[in-house]
């Protein structure tokens, strides 16, 4: 058995681990980053698509955001079709000039794990690829961490261990049952996703409500596009071909919309279950939980990556303040805070996942009364301040890891 000593051990490579790494790297926090998979699948993995302004802001932080600057696409605005009619939220003009990027997740991931080789030799960055039969151990008092890896086993003692593990990861799954609560919500429909590498139908994304359910017209650049469409959760991927994928988007879209798309082979296609979940509290002892693995959002408001990034925000500074300042302040608010903004978005996400989607249970009654709140958001400014303002994300405050060292 291989023993090791770090300060901090992160369980998981997906954008919370990675982005956590390289914080803690630039403040010069010792770290080990253990992941399930390979680089390789990592690297591949595509989901989400839209950056808040507070999550570029903490890539610029982190110095990974040339690739961001040279090839996200400013959006100032969206579009949401109801009854054949479409329009236009401006983010901007209604949040005093904030907007939001167009970047895939898997550009974000890729962006970090080069900057992590990068500085991997000279810095000492240790991570460990497809580490089997992870578990975290004694994180009420020693913390440690055990896997396999290359058919030896390696033991990590560390002060902390950040679970950036995900939604089906092993730390939060540790935890005593008397110590957690969780809160969780599912959906009775999928979303039905296809990459296309066809220029996107409009320059801005399209959030469809209409009576054979939800859509999105999304895309990851001006040459490849992200389409979405509401699904039973009986359907299989193998019963949706391309051309049946194209025919029942070009149903739910206006005139003009269907007139302009253009369609092509897909490059993934998928299904995912629609899910609420928080998990409270976000600390346990010396490990903290973020990203996914403490909650998850329906897609529909965009926030799952950028509630990672905003936990990270929070967990960093937290640890630059325990190391550089002998502060224990932002360890011990780290849960209450992130929880506030969690909350916060878990509404905006439920609240739109609600108003979008044909739900089969609904009455008539409910129905009626969700489309007379859709026409009172889209007719009114304070509606439609209230949607823009959480779409482009709540503020929230904290001292950059840059000031916190300076
Ligand atoms: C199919 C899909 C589509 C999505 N689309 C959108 C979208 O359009 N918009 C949006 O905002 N969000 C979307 N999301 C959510 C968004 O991708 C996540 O919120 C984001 O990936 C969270 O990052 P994370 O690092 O917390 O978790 P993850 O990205 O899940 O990373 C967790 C990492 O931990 C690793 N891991 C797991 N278990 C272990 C273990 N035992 N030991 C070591 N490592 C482990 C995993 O392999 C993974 O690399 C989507 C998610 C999915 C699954």
């Amino acid at each position: 058995m291989e023993t090791l000593t770090t300060q901090v051990a992160i369980i998981g490579a997906g954008p919370a681990g990675l982005l956590l790494g390289q914080l803690l790297y630039k403040a010069g926090i010792e770290h080990i980053v253990i992941e399930q998979r390979s680089a390789e699948y990592v690297a591949s993995r595509i989901r989400a698509g839209i950056l808040e302004q507070v999550s570029v802001d903490l890539l610029k932080q982190a110095g990974v955001d040339q690739h961001l600057k040279e090839r996200g696409l400013p959006h100032s605005g969206i579009e949401i079709l109801t009854n054949g009619q479409k329009h236009r939220v401006d983010l901007s003009a209604l949040t005093g000039g904030k907007q939001v990027t167009v970047y895939g997740q898997t550009e974000v991931t890729k962006d970090l794990m080069t900057a992590r080789e990068a500085a991997r030799e000279a810095a000492q960055l240790t991570s460990f690829y497809e580490a089997e039969n992870v578990q975290v151990k004694d994180f009420y008092g020693a913390p440690q961490v055990h896997f396999e890896y290359q058919g030896k086993a390696i033991q990590i003692h560390c002060d902390f261990i950040a679970g950036c593990d995900g939604y089906h990861g092993i730390c939060r799954a540790s935890v005593p049952a008397d110590k957690i609560k969780t809160f969780e919500k599912v959906y009775p429909f999928g979303w039905l996703g296809i990459l296309a590498d066809v220029p996107p139908v409009a320059d801005e994304l399209i959030y469809v409500q209409s009576e054979r359910g939800f859509a999105l017209c999304s895309m990851r650049s001006e040459t490849r596009s992200r389409y979405y469409l509401q699904v039973p959760l009986t359907d299989r991927v193998e019963d949706w071909s391309d051309e049946r994928f194209w025919d029942e988007l070009k149903c739910r879209l206006d005139i003009e919309s269907r007139e302009k798309l253009i369609t092509g082979v897909s490059i993934e296609k998928s299904i995912a279950p629609l899910r609420s979940f928080v998990t409270e509290p976000m600390r346990f002892g010396k490990m903290f939980l973020a990203g996914d693995a403490a909650h998850i959002v329906p897609p529909t408001g965009a926030k799952g990556l950028n509630l990672a990034a905003s936990d990270i925000a929070y967990l960093s500074s937290a640890l630059v303040e325990y190391y550089i300042e002998g502060s224990d302040q932002g360890i011990d608010q780290y849960s209450e805070k992130c929880l506030q903004r969690v909350w916060k978005a878990e509404r905006f996400s439920w609240w739109m996942t609600h108003l979008l989607h044909r739900f089969e249970t609904e009455t008539e009654f409910e129905h009626k009364i969700k489309q007379a709140e859709l026409s009172y958001i889209l007719g009114s400014t304070a509606g439609k301040t209230t949607l823009a303002e959480n779409y482009v994300g709540l503020p929230y405050e904290i001292q950059s890891v840059s000031e916190t060292c300076a």
